[in-house]
């Protein structure tokens, strides 16, 4: 497996921003919790680009600015996913050289409207090209349906540790490695940049705990170490749903049209851990990762994150 050097040998932390558009404040949130935990416990800190999807021009040199205003700090240069294409397709390759993979040329309908097998987890792939002949994947070539990649997974569900859920057993399916465009598939991408960064600490959003267990048996295959995982609560809005950007002013730049400065902006983050601190650095000297609230904050539609007047 490849290696991108670090600069230490006590492992890293990381965060893997998808430049889709700008981060607003549950995306900061969750980067300063990441570095703090990266930071308390003497690990680099890595960013990472996933741009190999949803991606708006601009977005990701905005990103990487918020998060520098806001006093994120990273070591080495930032990794951008469109640059480590031979390395996505190497891995499939060996997963496929040990007999892991096959084609799969269903359709997202078809997918959706095959019945999940019997105690197969909701929504997991049913295996419908797992057993395909020979003859019937030439039939299915001819006709000129792309084919995806999909692992031949051995189990149907995988335990996890993580440090706020404790033992986290989830499903395992037969999941895609390389979509049917030829992109290859976010589950690999993930696990297989973090083994080749030293990555052995991964932070991020609890919306991402289900998907875990799948790539922590995709890194077992990979031959790559076990990671500390923290899925740490999101930001919410009034209704209990995920922050959006029609929430009203959740952007840094939102924000500063307002007048509030990133201090402002990281002051009411500490604020929703528990702490009082207006800087990064601050922050880092009183933050206990034992107390995370465990509870998502729901940012009310008032004070400082929408304008006057707001609903
Ligand atoms: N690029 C992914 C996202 O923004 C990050 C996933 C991860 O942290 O593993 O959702």
């Amino acid at each position: 497996m490849d290696r991108v050097p670090s600069s230490s040998s006590t492992g890293a932390g990381r965060y893997a921003p998808s430049p889709s558009g700008d981060l607003h404040i549950g995306n900061l949130r969750t980067a300063i919790l990441a570095w703090l935990f990266a930071r308390t416990t003497g690990r680099d800190f890595l960013m990472r680009v996933d741009d190999l999807d949803r991606v708006r021009p601009g977005a990701a040199e905005r990103q990487l600015d918020d998060l520098a205003a806001i006093g994120i700090d990273w070591d080495g240069d930032v990794v951008y996913q469109s640059t480590r294409l031979p390395h996505y397709r190497a891995a499939i390759d060996r997963l496929t050289a040990a007999g892991r993979t096959y084609e799969c040329f269903c359709t997202r309908r078809e997918i959706q409207q095959a019945a999940t097998a019997p105690h197969g987890p909701m929504g997991a792939y049913p295996g419908t090209c797992r057993n395909l002949t020979d003859e019937q994947r030439t039939a299915r070539r001819t006709e000129g349906r792309p084919a995806a990649l999909r692992l031949r997974a051995e189990v149907g569900e995988y335990s996890i540790i993580d440090l706020l859920h404790g033992e986290y057993r989830g499903a395992v399916d037969d999941l895609v490695l390389r979509r049917g465009d030829g992109v290859p598939a976010y589950n690999l991408t993930v696990v297989v940049d973090d083994g080749a960064q030293g990555v052995d600490q991964v932070v991020r959003g609890d919306d991402l705990l289900p998907s875990t267990p799948r790539q922590a048996y995709l890194a077992e295959l990979l031959g790559l170490p076990v990671v500390e995982y923290a899925h740490v609560p999101l930001v919410l809005n009034a209704e209990g749903k995920r922050l959006a950007k029609r929430d009203g002013a959740v952007t840094l730049a939102d924000q500063r049209a307002l007048g509030n400065t990133p201090g402002d902006v990281v002051a009411a983050i500490a604020n929703s851990l528990g702490y009082t601190a207006r800087t990064t650095a601050e922050l880092r000297e009183v933050f206990e990762r034992a107390h995370i609230p465990a509870e998502p904050w729901i940012l009310e539609p008032i004070g400082l994150f929408l304008p006057e007047g707001c609903p």
